[in-house]
């Protein structure tokens, strides 16, 4: 028995671990920078690695990973033949570990597609090459046996409405995340709000935010999107400390202020670690995502299975990680007087 998507979301929380882009790179199988997500091709085994620890972590969905495997990218890379190869590859490793579940049910493997990088206001052209690019990604996600796709990290109204409009060609539910730059608005002078009303007037079946944010800066825009939709609605902040100043990750001062290894704007930010959300914080943001009515839950970039895993638990799921939860001291280590207070 496997249900779909939005069978799931009507009873209750769903998770989908993201978050493969940085915790590949931390682990030591891709280059940050470039982040072409080849490792799908070149270690297979530390990608299906990961999407068992997400799995264990909770999550009930398993994505795959093609993030910035997309036609222009590769060109970009000079690795355009490997396009359809390592699209498909990710997703039949995606496939594997979804029919392989933990429990009973199979999870679902989602095919994602994300920005396009070229698309430009009022540039036709430019609209008809994402078009383009987002229908050979859902085509090849379809015939590996999606069982959803997301589209995310979109910061123009517009070409989320593109994405959509390919989607719903497939047949398959859509999941659409936005992702605005630091302006608070999308790249077409759009409003969060506006373009989320958009969407789903067009028909995308789920709808919220993803990457770019932690919670601090997140959940404003999510309460606000909440109060004006009523279709199932995502969040998938990034576990690090935005704030009102420095409302995405682009523009947090790295390093504490460092700037010796990732000056900001000529390389990308690889020093965030001191601005990581701890555990607690994770929590506080999910207990109060659910609690507003949001289903479909997780963790981007920088997360780890211990975030995903905290994700879980704050909708009230209890998940196989949950055995390993921190617990009271115990022993010898509690009784040493250094952890009297
Ligand atoms: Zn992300």
């Amino acid at each position: 028995m496997k249900r779909t998507l939005i069978e799931r979301l009507n009873k209750g929380p769903v998770i989908c671990a993201e978050g493969f882009l940085f915790e590949i790179e931390k682990r030591g199988y891709m280059s940050a920078g470039e982040f072409v997500p080849m490792v799908a091709l070149e270690n297979p085994d530390a990608l299906e690695n990961l999407h068992k620890d997400y799995q264990h972590a909770g999550s009930d969905i398993v994505l795959a990973f093609t993030y910035n495997g997309h036609r222009e990218k590769m060109r970009e890379m000079d690795k355009e033949d490997l396009l359809e190869p390592l699209n498909r590859a990710a997703l039949q490793i995606a496939k594997k570990v979804a029919n392989n579940p933990i429990g009973n049910e199979k999870n679902l493997m989602a095919g994602n597609i994300s920005h396009s990088n070229i698309w430009e206001k009022d540039n036709k052209e430019s609209h008809f090459q994402a078009e383009k690019m987002f229908t050979e990604m859902v085509e090849w996600a379809v015939e590996e046996g999606a069982d959803l796709i997301m589209g995310e990290t979109f910061f123009y109204a517009e070409e989320a409405y593109k994405a959509l409009e390919v989607i719903k060609k497939s047949g398959l539910p859509s999941v659409i995340n936005l992702a605005p730059m630091a302006e608070n608005f999308m790249q077409d002078g759009i409003s969060i709000v506006e373009t989320c009303i958009e969407l789903e007037q067009r028909g995308a079946d789920v709808i919220g935010m993803n990457c770019f944010r932690g919670p601090a800066t997140m959940m404003p825009y999510l309460k606000k999107i909440r109060k004006e939709i009523d279709c199932h609605m995502s969040a998938l902040p990034l576990p690090f400390r935005t704030t009102h100043e420095n409302p995405t990750y682009f523009s947090l001062p790295d390093n504490n202020g460092c700037t010796c290894h990732a000056p900001s704007g000529k390389t990308f930010p690889t020093a965030l670690d001191p601005m990581y959300c701890n555990r607690y914080e994770i929590r506080t943001f999910f207990e109060e995502a659910y609690q507003i009515g949001i289903n479909f839950l997780g963790v981007c970039c920088g997360a780890t299975p211990m975030h995903q895993r905290e994700a879980a638990e704050a909708a009230g799921l209890t998940v196989p990680a949950s055995k390993y939860r921190e617990s009271k001291m115990r022993g010898t280590i509690a009784n040493n007087p250094m952890y009297e207070n």
